[in-house]
């Protein structure tokens, strides 16, 4: 039984989550807290009902404003890479659904994320509180600074695609931090690890990606 379980949701969606985990499973993801995560979360409650009968395929998903709910592999990939515990804080850039937002919170002590599309985050906040998950704030604004007066972070993670590694983020991360970003144009993106170190911050790449835009400024609808 799912430890979020929310009323009305039955057995068929815990067995198509237990499968999308096996997939995950079959596709490297090897991080169990992760994969308790990704088999537990309701991503139905995330997307709009039109789509809510293919929550538990491994795809992105329109959820309006020409946003999507990332594919849970990269959700997964994502949050195995961050490697939190759970005494430390963390930034999301990219609140969108919310469904990353409540894997990540479910991971870390503080979650914090920012969301330049204001009709977004009272959606996300409303299914966060669904969820009694109580460890997260959510702010609409322009995430390409980050969010200063919440700083220093141990994990920053981008949902959404910059042409550079904003400055801002990196500056953000404890010594020990890491910040996961794909970085790149629309057609070319890829999934960039920083590590902050005491001296500096050292860069890996990993594999292609293809994310939405990050874009600067917010937007009000
Ligand atoms: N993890 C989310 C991904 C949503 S898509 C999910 O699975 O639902 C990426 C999100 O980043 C979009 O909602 C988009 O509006 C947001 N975004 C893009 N640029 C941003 C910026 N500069 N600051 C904050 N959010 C931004």
């Amino acid at each position: 039984m799912s430890e979020f379980d929310l009323q009305g949701i039955g057995m068929t969606s815990q067995r198509t989550r237990d499968r999308l985990v096996a997939r995950l499973r079959e596709q490297g993801i090897e991080d169990e807290a992760v994969l308790r995560l990704i088999g537990s979360v309701p991503r139905h409650i995330f997307i709009d009902e039109a789509w809510s009968h293919r929550a538990y395929e491994d795809s992105s998903l329109p959820i309006g404003h020409g946003q999507t709910i990332s594919q849970p592999f990269i959700v997964a990939l994502m949050s195995q890479l961050l490697n939190v515990s759970p005494r430390e804080r963390v930034l999301e850039v990219g609140t969108g659904s919310g469904y990353q937002t409540a894997v990540l919170a479910s991971l870390c002590q503080r979650l914090y994320s920012v969301e330049r599309i204001e009709a977004l985050v009272p959606r996300a906040k409303k299914r966060l509180e669904a969820m009694k998950l109580r460890n997260v704030a959510l702010r609409y604004g322009d995430g390409y600074g980050g969010w200063p007066e919440k700083a220093p972070f141990d994990g920053i993670l981008v949902t959404a695609a910059p042409p550079e590694i904003p400055a801002a983020l990196q500056e953000q991360l404890t010594v020990g931090g890491r910040l996961i970003v794909p970085v790149g144009t629309d057609q070319s993106q890829s999934l960039k690890v920083i590590d902050r170190t005491e001296t500096g911050f050292t860069e890996t790449i990993l594999e292609r990606v293809h994310f939405v835009p990050l874009v600067a400024g917010t937007e009000r609808r």
